[in-house]
């Protein structure tokens, strides 16, 4: 897909919060429309894997599980370890995303889809500039973006250097993936409304924090998201106080 924004002279697209909305929507509208309007677990592997072609792999990225994901912009070979924690070497190629085997099990499942997500928002707005083949922008050129705990949880008041504006960038494209907007909207204001009555439009976590918890937790439900994920989104919309 084609973005029509503008850039950094490093080459960073400018995006504002509610570009990322457009950006998810204009994906999800040409290959998985159901889920625009109305709220369910958005199929990312289907998404990634049948719907934009990209093969997704899982395996033990560091010894300490530090790395969570990454995504190669360039055919290339990355460190990694075997099943007994020996160090190797694998090829990939540009737009394969692999996933640390940590995220394996059902319990993980909802931080391995946002980490699916990130790797993807990665692909779709860094690759231009990231990849050695293009020498017109000024940011560094990598074979392979590796992304850890701290990059998938960054907070946009944390932004220091560029990199931790490309991981905003891919939190914020994956949260609006994951819980496009409109179905999102629709789900957390019926839920809401069912929790605390019909004419409550935000919540606040002190007044009540079983029913904030509960509120929040059969949203995250619905996606198929994290408790934090899902905070964060409510939080974008203004439905938290
Ligand atoms: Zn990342």
């Amino acid at each position: 897909m084609k973005l029509n924004y503008g850039q950094e002279p490093n080459g960073m697209y400018k995006l504002n919060k509610t570009d990322f909305d457009d950006i998810a929507l204009s994906l999800l509208r040409e290959h998985l429309a159901t889920v625009v309007e109305s709220p369910r677990e958005v199929d990312i592997n289907h998404l990634i894997k049948d719907c934009l072609y990209l093969d997704v792999y899982s395996k033990h990225l560091s010894a300490d599980k530090s790395v969570l994901g990454l995504v190669a912009f360039e055919d290339t070979t990355i460190p990694c370890y075997d099943l007994h924690y020996n160090p190797i070497s694998v090829d990939i190629v540009a737009g394969n995303i692999v996933v640390d085997l940590s995220l394996s099990g059902q319990r993980q499942l909802p931080r391995r889809r946002f980490t699916l997500a990130h790797e993807l928002s990665h692909w779709v707005l860094h690759r231009s500039y990231h990849s050695p083949t293009n020498q017109v922008f000024a940011l560094k050129k990598v074979d392979y973006l590796p992304c850890g705990d701290a990059d998938i949880a960054i907070k946009k008041k944390t932004l220091k250097t560029d990199s931790d504006k490309e991981e905003w960038q891919a939190n914020s494209l994956a949260a609006a993936i994951l819980m496009p907007k409109f179905a999102f909207l629709k789900c957390a204001h019926q839920e809401i409304r069912r929790q605390y009555g019909a004419y409550t439009s935000s919540i606040i976590d002190k007044d009540d924090p079983e029913r904030y918890r509960s509120t929040v937790e059969n949203i995250a439900g619905v996606f198929n998201v994290s408790f934090q994920a899902t905070e964060i989104r409510l939080d974008q919309f203004d439905l938290i106080i």
